[in-house]
């Protein structure tokens, strides 16, 4: 088993120049992973530039591993990392970003709801000199109304409570510049919310627009859990906000319970109802409890951090160290 922890040196890296790594993080997408690998060859033989396709297998329990080592060995330009289990899509594209050997990277999803056609797009702007070509979603097909309300209202949300500019109807489907991967491999913060890292880190960015494609088969794999868990990853991430609450809505009660008082000492206005302190005893009572929550939310992260653990662990690995086919 290979911990990896730095950028990528563990693994034998191709002698062949690459100019563009596509990384694809995978997990049970067995039905459709053939499909994926066609559509994205297709594409890449127009780019006429030479490349490779790193797919990261995030613990699929399905055939997803096996399908991808035979497309492996038929093809050259074909690289896959195995997880040793499921750690989620965020580190899956970490690691594909750890071990691209390319001058720019595309990160794309492996159900093809993100067209590949786009790519060639992304890398006429980056060959316009774009360090970052976002794809930004105009429409969202195949999805039901709660995850489109949802993810709409989060990624509104987002940019209300940070400073960073984290561009809206935005997912992971962009193209980034060696430069930038550089620097997202480089912060090694363990929750990572990475289209917000690549908003932190600047340069020259742009977007390309697409409408999102339904799923071409399976069913999604981010579960309420991780939607949720990536949520709170995002805001803690970005954002003090969360934490200040606790000190604003104890400015608010104080100040309250300062007017109430006076109410009592001038107006001689007494509690009489058990009801009335019920309420306030109820209401304090879950605004401490909500505050205490935000707190743990920030104190369970930095645990995370301090005790420093592999992002995620690579059980094998194939395709890595060949002469790259060249495409041109
Ligand atoms: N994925 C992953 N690990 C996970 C969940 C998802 O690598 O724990 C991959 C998944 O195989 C897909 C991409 O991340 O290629 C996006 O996931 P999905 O399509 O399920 O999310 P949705 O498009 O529904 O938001
Ligand atoms: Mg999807």
């Amino acid at each position: 088993m290979t911990v990896v922890k730095e950028t990528g040196t563990q693994l034998p890296l191709a002698d062949g120049h690459v100019r563009i790594s596509v990384v694809i993080p995978v997990y049970n997408e067995e039905e459709v992973i053939r499909k994926t690998y066609t559509r994205l060859k297709r594409v890449m033989e127009t780019v006429h530039d030479s490349y490779e396709l790193l797919f990261v297998n995030d613990g699929s329990r399905d055939n997803t591993a096996a399908l991808i080592r035979e497309i492996c060995l038929e093809d050259e330009t074909v690289k896959l990392l195995n997880f040793s289990r499921n750690f989620g899509h965020q580190l899956a594209i970490t690691a594909g970003m750890e071990h691209a050997v390319g001058d720019a990277v595309v990160v794309i999803d492996g159900d093809l709801q993100d067209p590949p056609e786009l790519i060639p797009a992304m890398v006429e702007k980056w060959q316009q000199g774009f360090q970052v070509v976002y794809a930004k979603r105009l429409q969202r097909k195949g999805e039901t109304l709660f995850k489109k309300w949802t993810a709409s209202i989060f990624y509104r949300l987002l940019r209300r409570l940070t400073d960073v500019e984290i561009p809206v109807d935005t997912g992971d489907f962009r193209l980034i510049d060696r430069k930038v991967c550089d620097v997202l491999t480089f912060m090694k913060e363990k929750h990572r919310f990475i289209r917000g890292m690549v908003s932190w880190a600047g340069f020259r960015q742009t977007s390309v627009e697409y409408a999102r494609d339904s799923r071409q088969a399976g069913v999604t794999k981010y579960s309420m859990k991780k939607m949720i868990r990536l949520s709170l990853d995002a805001v803690t991430s970005f954002s003090h906000v969360p934490i200040k609450l606790a000190g604003y809505l104890g400015v608010i009660s104080f100040l309250a319970s300062l007017v109430y008082l006076l109410m009592v000492l001038i107006f001689n206005h007494a509690v009489s109802s058990v009801d009335a302190l019920t309420f306030i005893a109820l209401i304090l009572g879950g605004i401490i409890l909500v505050c205490m929550g935000a707190l743990g939310e920030y104190v369970g992260r930095i645990y995370d951090e301090v005790k420093d653990r592999p992002l995620y662990l690579v059980d094998s690995h194939e395709g890595f160290g060949r002469t790259e086919a060249n495409h041109d």
